[in-house]
């Protein structure tokens, strides 16, 4: 007797979170891995030329940012902290080092998180990826009865 899997919309077969975002940091398409995720620097390709997944939908919106900042912001602040506790650098030599880090860093980290972001949202069925499209709340607001 083996073993059956059945998926169906109310039980939809499971993805790994972990495998969706490195692929997604890999530039790759969360589902089958192997296709281009991004046909530009930040703009993700409509659907996976490999399988067919769709990807105009996905909605990234400020967390990349958000994440870039947090990195590139541990990286630099860090190091400069370290620099001034440690080494003897000139204020001209600071003022070359960090700013231009800064930009590279974030330059070089942005496609990648996105791609890992987008990847989370694949994972976590949001923003259309279950199949269905993301629909707004549909909870009545909270009544203003009681209220003075
Ligand atoms: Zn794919």
């Amino acid at each position: 007797m083996g073993i059956e899997f059945h998926t169906s919309v109310d039980h939809p077969a499971p993805r790994s979170v972990s495998q969706a975002i490195t692929r997604g940091l890999r530039g790759r398409c969360p589902r089958c891995g192997e296709g281009r995720l991004f046909k530009g620097f930040l703009k993700p390709v409509d659907t996976c030329a490999a399988c067919g997944e769709a990807m105009h939908h996905q909605r990234a919106d400020d967390l990349p940012p958000y994440v870039v900042i947090t990195i590139v912001g541990h990286v630099v602040v860090g190091g400069l902290l370290m620099a001034e506790k440690y080494a003897d650098w000139s204020m001209g030599l600071h003022m070359a080092i960090w700013p231009a880090l800064t930009v590279i860093l974030s330059l070089l980290l942005m496609q990648p998180v996105k791609g890992g972001v987008i990847g989370l949202q694949w994972a976590m069925r949001m923003h259309g990826f279950g199949g269905m499209p993301d629909l707004p709340e549909r909870q009545p607001l909270p009544s203003a009865a009681g209220q003075a």
